[in-house]
């Protein structure tokens, strides 16, 4: 009761001295009303709210998630981030005052409703997305008594492990990733393996597998810069002969196993150009080449990429 009486005064007030004032706002309120009468819903925002679109619209487990953010005032030189979790993925410029960052998810986490903090432009967002389940095959592994795996050397483990978190801002690809071998697959992604009996809670196929003859080529489904060429002879126990492609922007292809290497670290490939050959270098029990994509260091379903371009 008490504000309201003493904004109508002060409202008296105004009537006297600033009515060329009230009359100017009443017309730029109707000039709005206008515009929201004729534009989408979606602009009925405040005006400087970071404009956000999380694709695919129907997300499971495995997907990237793409989002894309849009700036009504840029400017002050850093580019918007999303958080998810404990991880926050950078955002990079794809056109002026436009972002976007990738979400990796995989079949380690729980399905269902997560929350992306989208912070740009002195301003956060959060968004809920839903991210499907998806029923991944399951192998069962028998390992004779006493037999243990090999183990990669702690070099391998460093230049991998260095390799995945490359996040160079520039974008090499375009357009949808190309099969990087003629042969048929043979191990989807995400496959969950039981070893003896007991279930491998960290594992899953962190990639596709083709079943290409020892020697065929094996080329790069992307653009994009080498990153990694490593050797058996250097320690590559486990990844063997290996090469390691950066497309940009956290998005890298790593390719194992092979007989042959024809590139060399720092050379810039085209998609379709031959890097190296089918093997059985590392822990391979025979030919094949295994591909595993990787988003800001998780290895995501390049399957998606595949077959939708993602520009
Ligand atoms: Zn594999």
């Amino acid at each position: 009761m008490i504000i309201e009486n003493s904004a109508s005064s002060s409202n008296k007030k105004l009537l006297g001295s600033d009515v060329k004032t009230l009359t100017t706002k009443r017309r730029a309120i109707n000039v709005l009303k206008g515009i929201f009468a004729v534009l989408p819903l979606t602009l009925a925002l405040p005006v400087d709210a970071l404009q956000v679109k999380v694709t695919p619209t129907n997300p499971k487990l495995g997907d990237t998630l793409s989002v894309e953010i849009n700036l009504d005032n840029p400017g002050n030189g850093t580019n918007p981030t999303v958080a998810s979790g404990k991880n926050t993925y950078p955002a990079f410029e794809m056109a002026p005052n436009k972002y976007r960052a990738f979400v990796p998810t995989t079949p380690l986490e729980k399905a269902g409703t997560r929350t992306l903090r989208v912070a740009g432009d002195g301003q956060v967002q959060n968004l809920a997305v839903n991210v499907l389940n998806r029923k991944f095959p399951i192998q069962h592994i028998t390992l004779p008594p006493g037999k243990a795996g090999v183990d990669a050397t702690e070099y391998e483990l460093k230049r991998v492990a260095a390799f995945k978190a490359l996040q160079t801002p520039q974008k090499y690809w375009n357009g949808v990733f190309l099969k990087p071998n003629a042969g048929r697959m043979s191990t989807n992604y995400g496959v969950r393996r039981y070893y003896n009996g007991t279930f491998a809670k960290d594992y899953y196929h962190r990639g596709l597998d083709y079943a290409g003859a020892a020697g065929s080529p094996v080329i790069a489904p992307a653009a994009g810069r080498v990153a990694l060429v490593g050797r058996v002879s250097q320690g590559f126990r486990i990844h063997g002969n290996v090469v390691g492609i950066d497309h940009g922007q956290g998005v890298t292809s790593i390719f194992m196993h092979l007989s042959r290497i024809n590139v060399k670290e720092g050379d810039f490939v085209k998609a379709g150009q031959l890097i190296g050959a089918v093997g059985s270098t590392g822990a391979a029990t025979g030919p094949h080449l295994h591909w595993g994509l990787y988003v800001n260091g998780q290895s995501v379903d390049p399957t998606p990429w595949r077959t939708k371009v993602v520009n």
